[in-house]
C-alpha cells in the first residue's frame, strides 16, 4: 500500500472507530470500557510467546448477554472488528489484540447460574473459571470432567471456544463431550440457543458443536449448558520411569493396546523432569529419560487392578522403576507438579509451548521426530503432554535475549507439524489454530475442507468482524 492510501485508510479507520466508541458509550453508558493504552496493554497478548498483536481500539468488559449483543450489533453497524477474550491463557494467539478492533472480555460474566442435580447439568456464564465450576459441582457430589492444566485461571468460554482438553481426556473426552447447549451472540447481534438440558437432541444441524472450537470467529458464547457426572472415587497414582522417551512412548502404545483406559496418562521427558524437580523439589528420578504418570479413578480393587495392568505394560516396555503415590495427598502433589510443567520450564528461559497430536500408536515416532528436529535446529526442548491422547507439547526453551530464537523456533515447529501430518496426526490437539498455526491449516485439512470452513465463516459472519485473522 502506498503511503497516501495508508494514511487515508488509517484515518478512515480512526474516524469509524471513534464513531463506534461514541455509539457504544451512548447505548451502554454503564459498560466498563477501557481506551487508554496504559489500561488496554494487558489485554493485548495471550500466553503464546512470539506473537505480534496490534493495539486494540478499546477493551469492553461486558456484564450480560444483552450488553454483548448490543456491542456486537454496534460493531457490525460500524464495521469494527471484535476480538472475544476470556482469561487470555490461550496458546495459539487466538485472543491477541487486532489493530483497531474492540477486545470484548467475558470475565465479568462469571456466574454459575444453576447446578441441576436432577438432570446432572450445570448452566454457566462464559467467564466462570474452570476450577470454580469443578468446586461448585463437587459440593453436590458431582464432577465436571474437562480440566486443562490451566484450570485455575482459564474460563469456560475459552475452553468452549478452543475445545480444550486436559488431564482426564483419555477417559472422559474433551470439552466438546461435556456440552449440551450454548447461547451464542451472532455477528449481527442476534442471540440464539443451540440446545439445552436434553441428553439426546438431534433437531436440525448440530450448531452447538459448530461453535465449539471456533475460536471466537463464528459467534460469542454467552452461556453454556454442561454435562456433569457423579464424582468418581479418589484416584490411585502410578509413576513409571524409563531410560528413554521411546521406551515411555512404547509403554503408552502397550497400555492402549491392552485396552486399559486410565483417567490420566501423562508424559514428561528428561528435560522436563529435571526442570520440574528443580523448580518444585519433588524427588523425581532426575537421571530418568522419561516418566509417565498414570492414574485410575475406577475405585477400590478395580483401580488397583487397572494400575497393576498398567505396571505390567510399563515393565514390558522396559520401565526402570515404578512408584505408587502413598496417599491422595501425595497424588495431588504429583499431579500439581505435572500441571506446572510449563511454568517449571519457564524458570529456565522463554518457554514456547507447542501442541501436536498423533494416533496413539505413533507416539514413539512423534517423540523421535521432535528430538531429531530440535537437535537439528539447536533448540533445547522439553516434551510433556497428554500421551494417552497422543497429544504432545514440545516446548522450546530459549534465552529471551537470543535474537535468532523466534526464527529458529518457527523453522523447527514447521518441521514438527510436517512430521505430525506425515504420521497421520494433527498440527494442534487442543490449543487451537489461532494466529500461530493459520499458515499450516491447509496442509492439515486440505484446500477443499478449508474452502468449506470459509463458506461457514462467510455465512455466519459476512462482514468478517469476529476475530479477523484468526484460524482462517
Ligand atoms: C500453563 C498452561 C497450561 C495449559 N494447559 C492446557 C491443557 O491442558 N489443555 C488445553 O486444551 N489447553 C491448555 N492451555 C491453553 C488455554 O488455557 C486454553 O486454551 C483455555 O481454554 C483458554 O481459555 P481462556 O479463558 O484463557 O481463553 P482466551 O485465551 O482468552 O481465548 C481463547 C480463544 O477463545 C476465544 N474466546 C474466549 N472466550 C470466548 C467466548 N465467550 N466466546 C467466543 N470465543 C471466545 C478467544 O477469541 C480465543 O480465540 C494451557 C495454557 C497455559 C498457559
Amino acid at each position: 500500500m502506498d503511503p497516501a492510501t495508508y494514511m487515508s485508510t488509517t484515518h478512515a479507520a480512526a474516524v469509524t472507530g471513534a464513531a463506534f466508541l461514541a455509539a457504544l458509550r451512548a447505548a451502554l453508558p454503564d459498560v466498563r470500557l477501557l481506551t487508554d493504552r496504559a489500561d488496554t496493554a494487558s489485554y493485548r497478548f495471550d500466553e503464546t510467546e512470539y506473537t505480534h498483536p496490534g493495539w486494540p481500539l478499546g477493551v469492553a468488559l461486558a456484564a450480560s448477554t444483552a450488553e454483548v449483543a448490543t456491542i456486537v450489533r454496534l460493531a457490525a453497524e460500524h464495521r469494527t472488528p471484535i476480538v472475544p477474550r476470556g482469561a487470555g491463557t490461550g496458546l495459539s494467539g487466538g485472543a491477541i489484540a487486532v489493530e483497531g478492533a474492540l477486545t470484548l472480555v467475558l470475565t465479568r460474566m462469571d456466574r454459575i447460574l444453576e447446578i441441576d442435580t436432577a438432570n446432572l447439568v450445570a448452566t454457566v456464564q462464559p467467564g466462570v473459571i474452570n476450577a470454580d465450576l469443578g468446586k461448585a459441582a463437587a459440593e453436590h457430589g458431582l464432577f465436571y470432567a474437562p480440566d486443562p492444566a490451566s484450570f485455575e485461571t482459564c474460563t469456560i468460554g475459552g475452553n468452549l471456544a478452543e475445545n480444550s482438553g486436559g488431564l482426564r481426556c483419555v477417559k472422559y473426552g474433551v470439552t466438546r463431550d461435556a456440552v449440551l447447549g450454548l447461547e451464542v451472540v451472532l455477528a449481527d447481534g442476534t442471540v440464539i440457543r443451540t440446545g439445552g438440558k436434553n441428553v439426546k437432541d438431534v433437531a436440525g444441524y448440530d450448531l452447538t458443536h459448530l461453535f465449539i472450537g471456533s475460536e471466537g470467529t463464528l459467534g460469542v458464547i454467552t452461556e453454556a449448558t454442561l454435562r456433569l457426572r457423579p464424582a468418581p472415587p479418589p484416584k490411585l497414582t502410578l509413576l513409571a520411569f524409563f531410560a528413554s522417551v521411546r521406551a515411555a512412548g512404547d509403554a503408552v502404545t502397550r497400555i492402549t493396546e491392552a485396552g486399559i483406559v486410565p483417567v490420566t496418562l501423562e508424559l514428561m521427558d528428561a528435560f522436563t523432569i529435571r526442570a520440574v524437580d528443580e523448580a518444585q523439589h519433588l524427588g523425581l528420578d532426575r537421571d530418568a529419560g522419561a516418566m509417565l504418570m498414570i492414574e485410575s479413578d475406577a475405585g477400590g480393587t478395580a483401580a488397583e487392578d487397572e494400575l497393576d495392568r498398567a505396571e505390567g505394560a510399563c515393565r514390558d516396555a522396559g520401565a526402570t522403576s515404578l512408584v505408587r503415590a502413598a496417599d491422595p495427598t501425595e497424588a495431588d502433589w504429583l499431579r500439581e507438579a505435572r500441571r506446572k510443567a510449563h511454568w517449571s520450564l519457564e524458570q529456565a528461559g522463554v518457554a514456547r509451548m507447542d501442541d501436536v497430536g498423533v494416533p496413539r500408536s505413533r507416539v514413539p515416532e512423534m517423540l523421535a521426530a521432535i528430538e531429531r528436529i530440535s537437535a537439528e535446529h539447536d533448540l533445547p526442548v522439553g516434551v510433556f503432554g497428554h500421551a494417552g491422547d497422543g497429544n504432545l507439547h514440545p516446548t522450546f526453551v530459549v534465552d529471551r535475549e537470543d535474537p535468532t530464537a523466534e526464527e529458529r523456533i518457527n523453522a523447527a515447529r514447521g518441521r514438527i507439524y510436517e512430521a505430525a501430518i506425515a504420521l497421520g496426526g494433527t498440527i494442534t490437539g487442543e490449543h487451537g489454530t489461532g494466529t500461530a498455526k493459520r499458515a499450516w491449516l491447509e496442509a492439515q485439512r486440505g484446500p477443499d475442507a478449508v474452502r468449506v470452513m470459509r463458506a461457514v465463516k462467510a455465512a455466519l459472519d459476512p462482514l468478517g468482524i469476529l476475530n479477523p485473522g484468526k484460524v482462517l
